[in-house]
């Protein structure tokens, strides 16, 4: 170890807002620094802020430009907002990929959907296994949360060890997958922690986050009560959650289907990595139609509203194969993720519309967080007792938070990390040593697109108060030959017209054109549309000279 050694942390994604998590640390002098990649997940655009947007990742071409010294990406837990962007980021950082079995199978289903299946092989660590990448050597420690195989990760360095959490909780009883290995954090604890990086998702939520097998309880009894068809919908890739409805439906009697691509996606992933041995056989979703209603329970996707998916489609009354009516029911076994509320809510509306019944965590004990409350934090730290804490995962109002806790809790250090913060971490003081290009990038159709090109901003802007295009025809001495054409889209006739005459009498006022006819024009098409209606188009004008 040379004297200018230092291990810096660098989260691009993540630190700020919920979603698109994406970590780095990096070992070595300044000029020369290796670095680790935990995490590479996507955020789903939302329709208002970026319209035509799916899928929102972080700009990594900090590390892009360094990626000869990247010496892998590894996966804490399969959850989108960690994995989601390994496929789509890959061609710009082209390094090894790790994760533990069944997170290695659903990267390796995305890396081929886009095209790269033959490039990119992931290299699988067994649970509880070890890895090491230049100056890093990680260890893989069981945690629970609300999928299979999530992993805290000890990052140990010359300069001191890093835990990191990934999402987690402390579940005393998963169901499904290995336990919380607590004697391993705890030996983490004893040995020295420098740094804990850490979910702050429910950093502002009180108590405890409750167990899996309690909502297993509560599913049974309340389907128990339900006579006609059921319908349960929820995220997908909580296995646990899956076979907590199958058994449920078993212990009354009623067959499985399953509706909605992901579902049987996470199955497959689930038996492929030897879970989910006794689920019960699945019936085909058109033979389930054929059975009286009371023996059939439908496992749905689409608990967010997500208009294409399976519940939004039955409750539309579009659905191939599963229709829903009076004397049904609809379990959401799920939270509302903020800003899909009103997605939701029409949801229930609708399903309330066709007669069916719907029963959600707000009145029934049907969900838990995957997310560790203070009580689960407080543990944490008095496990492992960094003596930096690096709140990671969360809102600006999430991570000062839970700074504060860990403040409250005697730890020496509090950070709050932002996306692009340049954090060294050892030696001395933790301390923001730069700045690096961050932001995000959009992908926006087919075509990968940084949200600062503004495109998204741009048809915003559209949508709120339509487009106006104008072209003017110039005589070769720059006299208007015509009176201009005009195209307007998306506001009302009478503004249309307000903006023509006022374009019309500009042109005839200013005979002689100049350099700033355009602009001029462009102007005074925007105010006249202002004044006319309050808002102003976006416009545009082009010159055409004869
Ligand atoms: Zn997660
Ligand atoms: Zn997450």
């Amino acid at each position: 170890m040379s004297a200018r050694d230092e291990l810096v942390f660098l989260p691009l994604g993540g630190s700020g807002e919920i979603g698109m998590n994406f970590n780095a640390y990096g070992f070595g002098p300044p000029h020369d620094r290796q670095w680790i990649v935990v995490d590479c997940g996507v955020l789903f655009g939302r329709e208002t802020d970026s319209p035509g947007v799916d899928v929102i990742m972080p700009d990594v071409r900090f590390l892009a430009e360094r990626r000869g010294n990247v010496l892998g990406i590894i996966a804490t837990h399969a959850h989108e907002d960690h994995i989601g962007a390994i496929a789509l980021l890959w061609p710009m950082l082209r390094c090894p990929v790790y994760a533990t079995p069944f997170t290695a199978r659903l990267i390796e289903g995305k890396l081929e959907e886009a095209g790269l299946g033959d490039t990119v092989r992931v290299r699988e660590v067994p649970l509880g296994g070890s890895l090491a990448l230049g100056p890093f050597r990680l260890d893989f420690i069981s945690i629970t949360h609300s999928i299979l195989e999530p992993n805290l990760l000890a990052i140990r360095t010359p300069l001191g060890t890093v835990a990191h959490t990934g999402d987690w909780k402390l579940d005393p009883d998963p169901l499904l997958g290995a336990p919380t290995d607590t004697a391993a954090i705890q030996k983490l604890g004893d040995e020295g922690v420098l740094a804990l990086v850490c979910d702050s998702t429910n950093a502002l939520v009180a108590g405890h986050s409750g167990s899996e097998a309690r909502v297993r309880a509560s599913l049974v009894q309340l389907i128990g009560t339900l006579k006609g068809r059921v319908a349960v919908t929820g995220f997908a890739s909580n296995v646990a959650r899956l076979d907590s409805i199958a058994h449920a439906a078993r212990l009354h009697g009623r067959k499985l289907a399953l509706v909605g691509r992901s579902m049987h996606r996470i199955v497959e992933a689930a038996r492929d990595s030897g879970y989910l041995k006794d689920f019960p056989p699945v019936l085909d979703m058109y033979e389930a139609a054929e059975l009286p209603a009371r023996d059939v329970l439908y496992l749905c996707t689409g608990s967010q509203g997500e208009p294409r998916a399976a519940l939004a489609r039955i409750a539309e009354g579009d659905h191939p194969a599963v229709k829903l009516g009076k004397g049904d029911a609809v379990i959401f076994s799920s939270r509302v993720i903020p800003g899909n509320e009103v997605a939701i809510f029409s949801l229930h509306n609708r399903l309330s519309e066709l007669g069916v019944e719907v029963l959600t965590a707000e009145d029934h004990f049907v969900h838990v967080s995957g997310h560790p409350a203070r009580e689960e934090l407080a543990q944490m730290y008095r496990w492992t007792r960094p003596r930096i804490a690096v709140p990671v995962h969360g809102e600006q109002r999430h991570l000062a938070e839970h700074a504060r806790l860990a403040r409250s809790l005697q730890v020496p250090e509090a950070l709050v990390p932002a996306n692009g913060q340049l954090w060294r971490l050892a030696p001395g003081p933790a301390e923001l040593i730069d700045e690096v290009p961050s932001g995000r990038i959009h992908l926006d159709g087919r075509v990968l697109v940084a949200e600062g090109e503004g495109l998204a901003r741009a048809r915003r802007a559209m949508a709120f108060a339509g487009l106006i295009a104008i072209t003017l025809v110039l005589d070769r001495k720059g006299r208007p030959a015509a009176e201009a054409g005009m195209i307007a889209e998306g506001m009302p006739g009478p503004v249309e017209q307000a903006v023509r005459d006022a374009v019309n009498d500009l042109l005839r006022r200013k005979a002689a054109g100049n350099g700033d006819l355009a602009e001029t024009v462009r102007r005074t098409a925007r105010r006249a549309a202002f004044d006319a209606w309050g808002k102003k188009p976006v416009t545009r004008v082009t010159i055409v000279e004869t």
